[in-house]
């Protein structure tokens, strides 16, 4: 197959088909062949292995998925890239090409329509920017099928849901994404990758989901919620992040359960681990 992923061929793609970037989807078109092998080859997929694709775009990516996974299941919003995505892997049986916005998408359905004969499920993709957080969720917490899901993300993104306690990077999205995900950033990625170019550096970002965890499903969001209650003013102690919340518990049942875990009354949210914040709201009796 021609070279989809190079700075010749993608330039040929958008005069050929007079196509116009949608910046409103997030279009950022990758041009390094080396970093689509890098990114793929870091995504380890195997010849039984079935892989989802969000945002194939002119089929960079794609082109190397289609040679190592047994199926590639991809989803494109934008309905002019559909007929360019279907002449380019007409030859490709293993290719199935849908097109929705994978936020209407019900991840274990089609999965299990799609691809019921692949052994593992992997999500690799170069994700549209404004909806990184959105699709992140979406496959961490409804799919159980999904076992990792490499990603093309922001910089900045990256740096938060791999974020440690204690460094500036660190909220509630690294609290959330750490409890249902192993993340490990890969690499970082030059904006000048792309065409067009966006105006933040990129990162690729590794996510095993953990097969058990340590909630049962209905209390996850409850959960989320909590830990997003004590990061709503960043400034302030975790303590008074409490206060200010509708948790509903009296100071003083605030300060019990602090002192019973050994959190310090002047505590700050970001000095506390995942494993401290899931001890700290079973202490809170988990209706907070
Ligand atoms: N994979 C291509 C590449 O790396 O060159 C394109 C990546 S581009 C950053 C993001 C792609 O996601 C675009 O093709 C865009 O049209 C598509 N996209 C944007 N929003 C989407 C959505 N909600 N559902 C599915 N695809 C979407």
């Amino acid at each position: 197959m021609n070279e989809i992923g190079s700075i010749k061929k993608v330039r040929e793609m958008l005069q050929e088909n007079q196509f116009r970037i949608k910046k409103h989807y997030g279009q950022n078109f990758i041009t390094d062949q080396n970093l689509l092998k890098k990114i793929v080859d870091s995504a380890n997929i195997g010849p039984e292995c079935g892989v989802i694709e969000v945002g194939p775009g002119f089929g960079a990516l794609t082109q190397h998925l289609v040679g190592k996974a047994k199926k590639v299941l991809a989803f494109e919003i934008d309905k002019e890239l559909i007929p360019l995505l279907q002449s380019q892997f007409i030859n490709y049986p293993a290719f199935i090409l849908i097109h929705q916005d994978i936020l209407e998408v019900q991840i274990d359905e089609v999965i299990h329509t799609y691809l019921s004969d692949c052994k593992e499920i992997v999500v690799v993709a170069n994700l549209p920017y404004y909806i990184t957080t959105p699709i992140l969720m979406r496959f961490l917490e409804t799919s159980q099928k999904v076992s990792r899901l490499i990603l093309m993300m922001q910089h900045e993104v990256a740096m938060r849901i791999t974020g440690k306690p204690n460094t500036k990077d660190y909220n509630a999205l690294s609290i959330v994404i750490q409890y249902l995900a192993k993340a490990k950033l890969l690499f970082k990625v030059p904006r000048t990758v792309f065409i067009p170019a966006p105006n933040v550096d990129s990162a690729i970002v590794h996510l095993e989901i953990k097969k058990t965890k340590e909630l049962n499903p209905q209390l996850e969001p409850r959960f989320f919620d909590f830990v997003h209650q004590c990061f709503t003013q960043r400034r302030k102690t975790l303590m008074n992040n409490l206060k200010a919340s509708n948790l509903g518990k009296s100071k003083e049942e605030y300060e019990t359960s602090l002192t019973s875990l050994g959190i310090a009354l002047d505590a700050r949210s970001e000095q506390l681990d995942v494993v401290t914040f899931l001890a700290l709201f079973h202490q809170l009796g988990e209706n907070v």
